[in-house]
């Protein structure tokens, strides 16, 4: 690795598709049917390449372009500080060079490697509908499409009192929903919730009593996190017996967080597999572990992070979920990949197992992207 260079480093923004609309959650309007994950990808003078997420800028990259391996990576500590607005190429290159998978570089773990996912697909959907059971059964017939791909986790977004309904029928309706997802997929399955911080303690109590013998495995930002209130909620649930686990930490997390986790008030801590990234989390879940506190990345809406979260499953031993957000990116050959019985099989492929297509890739890096190349 020591005399390994990067020649080349290109970037492009992909657009992919979501096999259904995405709608609104407790704060947002509609999420739509696209995806546009910006995907980087270095090559070295001896012609390998690494691609993946990357933030990178052209000034950026042409400052950079012709850096030496050695000095962006290591392998006890991954990658550099100062090159991790290219990690994810960084390991993929890595996993190239070393022909493993980026699991297997994290662990021992040689053979097959699956993590567990859920289906992140179920938002605010039915909001065009007046009556709260047919809005309940349209979101468990998109549960159940969930199933069909292989999903037995289901998030379901929450909070439709916040702003986009009345907040008694909304509130009601969350709880119909929650039901009507239960019975679509039975006992078996998991089911998170996720309020965007729309509730405050008195509707999460609602909630989470109307639907105890839902079995609401998580309930995600119930509200913006406050160590006196998760305190309250936690008392509550204990009192109540219910074992729902308090999920947190996307967005403008508190500076708090982990030591709220560490405290034992917050039991999975959420924090984005792009931002802070990867390098981060493989720091950060160990450190979790130590606590019994769960690691369950955030990434909605960047596609590419469904694949490397996997990975990060191999370092950290109380790793929760996947998120899945299914979508289908041309130029990003996911082919490797598939989803049964509630997890993402990796494929045993060299770094993330991911491949570009060239031509939908190229014509991207020439629309709406660069190539930056260093002098021999
Ligand atoms: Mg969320």
């Amino acid at each position: 690795m020591d005399n390994v260079k990067i020649e080349r480093i290109e970037w492009a923004r992909l657009t992919g598709e979501r096999p259904r609309k995405a709608g609104c959650n407790s704060r947002l309007g509609e999420h739509g049917l696209h995806v546009r994950p910006a995907i980087a990808r270095i090559t070295t003078f001896d012609g390998v390449s690494g691609i993946g997420f990357s933030p990178i800028s052209r000034e950026k990259a042409d400052t950079i372009v012709g850096f030496r391996l050695s000095d962006a990576f290591d392998a006890e500590s991954g990658v550099t500080e100062e090159f991790r607005m290219l990690e994810y190429p960084i390991w993929d290159l890595v996993g190239q060079l070393e022909q493993k998978p980026v699991y297997a570089m994290l662990s021992d773990t040689d053979g097959d490697f699956r993590a567990p996912c859920y289906d992140t697909s179920l938002y605010i959907d039915a909001l065009h509908l007046e009556d709260n059971a047919e809005a309940a059964a349209l979101i468990a017939s998109e549960a159940l499409e969930g199933a069909a791909r292989g999903h037995k986790a289901f998030k379901i977004k929450v909070g439709r009192g916040a702003m986009h309904m009345p907040l008694d029928k909304g509130t009601q309706r969350d709880i119909d929903v929650i039901h009507a997802v239960r019975d679509a997929v039975g006992t078996d399955a998991t089911i998170l919730i996720d309020a965007n911080n729309g509730y405050n303690l008195n509707l999460t109590k609602q909630v989470l009593g109307g639907t105890a013998d839902a079995n609401v495995y998580w309930v995600e930002e119930a509200f913006h996190e406050d160590a006196r209130v998760y305190s309250l909620l936690k008392e509550w649930l204990n009192a109540e017996g219910l074992e729902t686990r308090i999920a947190d930490g996307e967005g403008g997390a508190s500076p708090n967080l982990v030591s709220w986790a560490k405290d034992g008030l917050i039991d999975i801590v959420q924090y984005d597999i792009f931002y802070p990234g990867f390098s981060r989390w493989l720091e950060l879940g160990p450190e979790l572990d130590a606590f019994n506190v769960g690691t369950a990345p955030h990434h909605y809406g960047g596609h590419y992070g469904n694949y490397v979260s996997c990975h990060l499953a191999a370092k950290v031993e109380r790793f929760e979920f996947v998120e899945w957000d299914h979508a289908t990116t041309p130029g990003l050959d996911d082919s490797g990949y598939s989803i049964s019985e509630g997890y993402v099989n990796v494929p045993n492929s060299p770094g993330f197992g991911l491949n570009l297509d060239e031509t939908p890739y190229q014509k991207a890096v020439e629309e709406n992207g660069f190539m930056v190349c260093a002098q021999r």
